[in-house]
């Protein structure tokens, strides 16, 4: 069966568009395996997907295989934990060439920056109390998946220390907290470039969600461009309408593309795959006109879009 075609540009329809560029699975801290988030895709009505899981492709090829039999069309991608001026900055690798290269082997690096980055988060959440941290957060994570601070939270959840996972997060493991260890990331720029080097499309993820000012966010997106970068998330989830608009602002301003997710981590919660606030009319190109990924997938249904004519 052939995919729908995607607009060419944002009009202000509120349809949504069936795509979903940035979901976590089991290889990382999501709950369900990767065959499962793509069945659930499917389901949904979401037919353009990013498997986009922490500093890990190993969900890729199982995903690969479910959006095959599924008639859903996978974009390889990832999430990749960075820097940048003290703060923990996130940058989604759309990979039409897959990882390689710097990219492959800075997944590998990544994977022993997580290792030795939990050791210290457990230093720090046995001095609050938590006996045995580590094991612990593993116990939770189960015996596959590289260790995140939400594995530490449950563990705190488990102790009975904190009550839940979002009390956890404020008092022990978010932003400025002692659990919140991000000197074993590399810095924003070099990462950006493992991406571009491997033929693949950077998206700044979640700009709105690094608690800056629109002044410091404008750095950031600067900072990014400088690197490489060719896009930014416009739409992360639900969203505020007027925030959005002036997010899109910024974009233009630098002739950023823009990305499109749920962040996706379990079913039961406020989102789910495809679950995202509409997109407004813009000036800024959806991603999927980058030419990197053009060619991916079928775009031009600009005729079935009322606005467009
Ligand atoms: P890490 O990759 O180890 O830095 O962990 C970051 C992850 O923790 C994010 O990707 C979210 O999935 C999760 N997270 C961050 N803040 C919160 C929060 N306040 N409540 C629950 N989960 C959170
Ligand atoms: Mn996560
Ligand atoms: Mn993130
Ligand atoms: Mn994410």
């Amino acid at each position: 069966m052939p995919l729908p075609a995607l607009p060419t540009r944002f009009d202000g329809d509120s349809a949504p568009l069936g795509v979903d560029l940035h979901m976590h699975s089991t290889a990382s801290d999501g709950a369900l395996p990767p065959a499962e988030v793509v069945a659930l895709c499917a389901a949904r009505g979401v037919w353009l997907m990013a498997l986009t899981d922490h500093d890990t492709v190993a969900g890729v090829a199982e995903a690969g295989e479910a959006a095959t039999r599924l008639g859903v069309h996978l974009l390889p991608a990832v999430e990749l934990s960075t820097r940048w001026h003290g703060i923990g900055i996130h940058v989604v690798g759309l990979l039409p060439q897959g990882a390689r290269g710097a990219l492959a082997e800075g997944l590998d690096d990544q994977a022993r920056a997580r290792e030795a980055r939990a050791e210290v988060i457990a230093k720090r959440m046995e001095k609050i109390g938590l006996d045995d941290a580590l094991a612990r957060a593993r116990e939770q994570a189960g015996p596959h998946r590289p260790l995140g601070r939400p594995d530490f939270a449950r563990a705190l959840v488990a102790a009975g220390l904190v009550p839940d996972m979002a009390t956890a997060f404020r008092k022990h493991l978010g932003s400025g907290k002692a659990g919140d260890v991000k000197a074993h990331w590399p810095a924003l720029a070099e990462v950006v470039g493992w991406v571009v080097e491997a033929g693949g499309v950077a998206v700044l993820a979640h700009p709105l969600r690094y608690g800056l000012t629109r002044r410091k966010r404008g750095q950031l997106l600067d900072d990014f461009v400088a690197a490489g970068g060719q896009a930014a998330e416009l739409v992360s989830g639900f969203q505020n309408a007027d925030v959005t608009r002036d997010l899109a602002r910024q974009l233009a301003e630098r002739e950023l593309y823009a990305s499109l997710g749920s962040d996706f981590h379990f079913p039961g919660g406020h989102l789910a795959p495809g679950s995202m606030s509409p997109v407004p009319r813009t000036a800024v190109s959806p991603v999927w006109m980058h030419p990197r990924l053009a060619g991916v997938v079928a775009t031009g249904c600009d005729a079935a879009a009322p606005g467009a004519l």
